[in-house]
């Protein structure tokens, strides 16, 4: 039976986008055709492995076929091939969509055509309507005995209909456009262009990449001598293009960046460009090596739950057991790629059983330690990139932070910040700076360092020269309300912390204060009884007559619109409103009667909430107070 079907709607924009987006990289086709082979390959030997009705006695390969006449080429593999529906799933939809990331991305793209992110859709396949009319897929999967084609031209659909092929795998067949060098086409019927992009792309795939190869000598006499104008003699002679060493077992000092990149790109399907790569190997009882990779950008997906491809190749002697295995990595380092090959596990085990599996426990706390200690080698060498790092990935390794989950020390040490005097600093760095007498490491959080920065809160702490660390992951809240310490120094939130007494104010001036506005405070609380919990003389404050600050134990307002935002059922938290006794606002205002103050409360109240990044609950009533006070200003 034929059917026609529609591509999904994302799929069909994502197709678009690579087609006319992507002039200058049209040569990746045969780089995705060739990952995708090699994944179905790996599929097909641990099925073999584990399922009897599988065989995999055939030599597993591809072959690439050139038809110059019919401008056709041909990527075929014998790996576990495809059933009619998931021809219909992988091929017509995008695995990852659906999300509301997708749509940003895919928006925010504008059609630049970055590779980088299209990449992360996992869209390789799509690749080939670059440059191919037409693309057919007949595909068999392994255990069964109906085949399937699958066509579309990339524009109006696809259709899926029976079909029959002798063994399982897949035949990709693209009807090439015309070369056309100024568009960025090469001629992918010439045998030459084909080797030169699979040495360049492919070269470490661990299956024979075989092609005919066409030799044409000049017709020789017996003597050896050219017989004028006859026809070169042509011959033909399977070859195999690539070189199959896989990259994690070959000594690095001989491999070359470019070689790595390519690899990256092989295991992660990314099609940008890693940010750092490292190598590790385990000896003794457990043996093992692994090649690890931090992308360069974070995958639009690592904050989603579900969805997050995370975790590394597992193989055991060269052979792939696993494609995303989670176990090998904990969480927060979700984002790094790579491969992890094992000597001595056995070969057949089953995907559950690696789950719980003593000794990939074992590698997993060797690769954790390693990608920290790398990740701190690359901070002291270069820290530009390092930034670029943390910028991308730091949310992610914040999750540590939280308790109990990992070695907070480690990711301590790891963290980097703007701080009211610096551009970018580590905890190290700070504590250097840090003043004879100044025992704490304070921090502030708000959704922008900016933000942070400009934070009324902060105004006695820069008064007082104190450094003050500027946070603005949505998760610095949560892990600053844990108190946590750094080499023997407690991280406290400058929000709720008073900064170090200066020297400036004497005790006696503070008495004098308090005496001053005793009853000021005590009319300000009667009026704001229902906004705040109480409201005090300020230590922290410079030239704000205002500041509303959480109190120790609280949560703050980033807090309770996190938890509410999770759809947990918060109270409302009331804060404390400080006052600035040096402020003439203030000094006048304690000499008006109780009936006046009302509005001025309100107004301060207001105003210190909006200073904070606070929004106003009834805009219309804070509206009110201020045409009252400024009416009250205009007829004096
Ligand atoms: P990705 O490989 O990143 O998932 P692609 O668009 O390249 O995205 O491929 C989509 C899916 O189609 C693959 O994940 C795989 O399941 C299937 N597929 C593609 N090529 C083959 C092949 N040669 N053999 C078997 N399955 C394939």
């Amino acid at each position: 039976m034929r059917e026609s079907l529609p591509f999904q709607t994302e799929a069909q924009k994502l197709l678009r986008l690579v087609i006319h987006s992507l002039y200058s990289h049209r040569d990746v086709f045969l780089r995705e055709l060739i990952s995708n082979a090699s994944d179905a390959l790996d599929k097909r030997r641990f099925a073999a492995l584990t399922n009897n009705a599988i065989s995999s006695s055939d030599e597993l390969g591809m072959w690439l076929k050139v038809d110059k006449e019919a401008r056709t080429l041909t990527l075929s593999d014998n790996g576990i091939g495809m059933t009619r529906q998931e021809a219909v799933d992988n091929l017509g939809t995008i695995a990852k969509s659906g999300t509301e990331e997708f749509q940003k991305a895919l928006a925010a793209q504008g059609g630049s055509g970055d590779l980088g992110l299209i990449g992360q859709f996992g869209v390789g396949f799509y690749a080939s309507f670059m440059v191919a009319d037409n693309v057919t897929v007949l595909t068999r999967k392994a255990g069964e005995d109906t085949a399937t084609r699958w066509m579309s031209d990339g524009e109006n659909g696809y259709t899926v209909e029976d079909a029959s092929r002798s063994e399982a795998g897949t035949d990709i067949t693209l009807h090439l456009k015309a070369a056309d060098h100024d568009a960025g086409i090469d001629d992918f019927c010439d045998q030459h262009v084909l080797e030169t992009l699979i040495k360049k792309h492919s070269d470490f795939v661990a299956y024979p990449i075989r092609m005919m190869w066409e030799t044409s000598e000049p017709a020789l006499d017996k003597e050896g001598k050219m017989i004028p104008g006859a026809l070169p003699e042509i011959t033909h002679e399977e070859c195999i293009l690539n070189s199959q060493k896989a990259l994690w077992l070959r000594p690095e000092s001989e491999i070359t960046e470019d070689e790595y990149k390519e690899f990256y790109r092989h295991v992660s399907h990314d099609w940008g460009n890693p940010l750092h790569w490292l190598t590790t190997s385990m000896e003794g009882t457990m043996e093992a090596r692994a090649l690890l990779f931090i992308p360069e950008r974070a995958q639009f997906d690592l904050f989603h739950r579900e969805s997050a491809q995370r975790g590394l190749r597992l193989y055991i002697e060269r052979v792939l057991i696993k494609e995303d295995c989670r176990e090998l990595l904990p969480d927060y380092l979700r984002f790094v790629r790579g491969v992890v090959d094992a000597e001595g596990l056995s070969l057949n085990v089953s995907r559950e059983l690696v789950q719980d599996d003593r000794q990939l426990r074992t590698i997993r706390k060797h690769l954790e330690k390693k990608i920290l200690d790398g990740l701190k080698a690359l901070r002291n060498k270069d820290r530009e990139k390092y930034n670029k790092f943390w910028h991308e990935f730091g949310p992610a390794m914040k999750e540590a932070l939280l308790s109990g989950i990992g070695d907070t020390s480690k990711i301590l040490d790891l963290l980097v910040c703007k701080s009211t005097k610096e551009a970018s600093t580590t905890l190290e760095e700070y504590i250097g700076r840090m003043k004879g007498d100044q025992e704490i490491i304070y921090a502030m959080a708000a959704p922008t360092a900016e933000l942070a920065g400009k934070s009324p809160a902060l105004e006695g702490f820069k008064a007082a020269d104190i450094e003050v660390l500027l946070l603005d992951d949505r998760i610095d809240e949560v892990w600053l309300q844990q108190v946590l310490e750094f080499n023997g120094k407690e991280i406290r939130s400058a929000a709720s912390e008073t900064p170090p007494k200066s020297d400036a104010k004497s005790e006696q001036d503070e008495t004098k204060d308090n005496e001053t506005y005793k009853e000021l405070l005590s009319k300000l609380r009667v009026a704001l009884q229902d906004e705040v919990k109480d409201v005090r003389l300020s230590q922290r404050l410079v030239s704000s007559p205002a500041c509303l600050v959480t109190d120790k134990g609280d949560l703050t307002p980033q807090m309770e619109m996190l938890m509410r935002q999770s759809g947990q059922a918060v109270p409302k938290i009331k804060r404390i409103l400080e006052i600035n006794p040096g402020h003439t606002i203030l000094q006048r205002l304690s000499a008006r009667p109780e009936g006046d103050v009302i509005n001025y409360a309100r107004g301060l109240y207001g105003q210190a909430l909006l200073a904070g990044g606070g929004e106003i609950v009834d805009p219309v009533a804070m509206a009110e107070v201020m045409t009252a006070l400024m009416g009250e200003a205009l007829t004096q």
